[in-house]
């Protein structure tokens, strides 16, 4: 063997993956088409991640808040409205709105917002100091041949590597998940997320905004200082044409739309779109294969999981390979990786469907619809047991954590 593990995917998830394994002494090869220092320019890519708790206890587990504690910014308040169209423009948010606040659901913050940036170079630094991990990019994986001993992946450079087992993080149009035959169900949402960062003139209180537009989601996420960053949903359309828009123009469409709540606003620096889309692949394993992250689901951005997601996926897998390599097992044998894709796939399965029934109950103006869905938030606004239900869901605190989750060491 050359390796125990090889991880296609240097994302955010599969380097999760790779750091936690590697602290527990396997060696680990990560490989990915995009060169670190490519991945951490500021053009790369402008999203934000909305971290539950345990999402960023398990960064702290692994050691990588320290390098990004200044620019978290924790999320104290979520404040859910719908929004209906006025002639002309929008009005503001309705009045029955859903509050969730941290001390309705223990100590600390409720989650963080980190730049996907940020968390690119902790990963980074991390990957550097991690003498059992090696990275390997720019290179990609074409696929892979499993046998009763291990795994031969092959390299579009011509380089072939053998391991244990070898884990899919290569994202949503993941080649070995294609390899493997394993087939996904799939649609297209006909919506594109437009992505920004914007000013504003009073501080945002660390409150995240979710505001229901007939056309989709409008969600703004405090960033440090008095910045947010934006993920607005318009159907595909609109979303090419507004990002064509110049600054005034697209200044004065979110202007309408973000409120007058935090003062004056305006956007800054790059724009970037992103088609929405939802997938989930029918199996999570293959014969010494494992998918985790994008390549195993792909969920609407509505409720902000899908990093959250991928990273239970790789706390499940990390904890399950690791500790069957302390047994002295075969951490690529079938009932190793059956442990992993059943711990993962209700929740992901639940998850995806949930995010993708919201968008469809809240992106459009039917007023039956809309009654409705004002009534339920304002019900549980006011029931604290149901509330608290959904926080813990957006912490990512229910079902059986692993312990990385928990901020545990493996
Ligand atoms: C607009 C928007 C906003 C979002 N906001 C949030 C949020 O607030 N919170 C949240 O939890 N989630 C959020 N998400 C979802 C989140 O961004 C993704 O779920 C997450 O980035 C997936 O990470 P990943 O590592 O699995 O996949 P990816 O980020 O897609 O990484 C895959 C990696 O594999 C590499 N690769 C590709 N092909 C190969 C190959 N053949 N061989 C080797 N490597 C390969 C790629 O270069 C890449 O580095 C959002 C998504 C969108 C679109």
């Amino acid at each position: 063997m050359d390796v125990d593990l090889i991880i296609a995917g240097g994302g955010l998830v599969g380097l999760s993956l790779a750091h936690a394994v590697a602290a527990a002494g396997l060696q680990v090869a990560v490989i990915d088409p995009v060169p670190p220092e490519a991945a951490t320019e500021a053009v790369f890519d402008g999203r934000v991640s909305a971290l539950g708790r345990a999402s960023y206890r398990m960064f702290d587990a692994l050691g990588l808040t320290g390098d990004m504690a200044s620019e978290a910014q924790p999320i104290l308040d979520i404040l859910v409205s719908d929004g209906a169209p006025a002639s002309g423009g929008y009005r503001g948010p309705s009045p029955l709105t859903l509050h969730f606040g941290h001390t309705d659901a223990g100590a600390g913050p409720l989650g963080h917002i980190v730049e996907n940036r940020v968390i690119r170079v902790a990963q980074n630094r991390a990957v550097a100091q991690q003498g059992n991990m090696t990275l390997i990019a720019p290179d990609r994986v074409l696929d892979a041949e499993p046998d009763s001993d291990g795994v031969t992946v092959r390299l579009a450079s011509g380089d072939k590597l053998r391991a244990r087992l070898c884990v899919a993080a290569d994202g949503r149009d993941s080649a070995l998940r294609t390899a493997a035959k394993i087939k996904t169900v799939r649609w297209a949402y006909g919506q594109t997320g437009i992505v920004t960062t914007v000013h504003h003139d009073r501080p945002h209180a660390g409150v995240a905004h979710e505001y229901f537009l007939p056309a989709g989601p409008f969600a703004i996420l405090p960033m440090t200082g008095n910045r947010a960053s934006l993920v607005w949903t318009e159907p595909t359309a609109r979303a090419n044409a507004i990002m064509q828009l110049d600054q005034n123009a697209f200044d004065a469409e979110l202007s309408q739309r973000f409120g007058s709540h935090w003062g004056a606003v305006c956007s800054h620096g790059p724009r970037w779109s992103y088609p929405l889309a939802f997938h989930l692949a029918r199996d999570y394993i293959a014969p010494r294969l494992a998918l985790i992250g994008d390549a195993a689901h792909g969920i609407h951005p509505i409720a902000g999981q899908g990093l959250n997601l991928g990273l239970r996926d790789a706390a499940a897998l990390a904890e399950v390979i690791v500790d069957a390599h302390r047994l002295g097992l075969d951490i690529g044998a079938p009932t190793t990786l059956a442990g992993y894709a059943q711990w993962r796939r209700f929740d992901n399965m639940s998850l995806a469907v949930t995010t993708d029934l919201l968008n469809r109950l809240f992106s459009n103006d039917l007023p039956p619809l809309r009654l409705a869905r004002n009534l339920g938030m304002a019900l549980v606004d006011r029931i604290a047991p149901m509330r608290n239900l959904f926080l813990r869901h957006a912490a990512g605190e229910v079902g059986t954590l692993p312990r990385l989750l928990k901020g545990q060491s493996l």
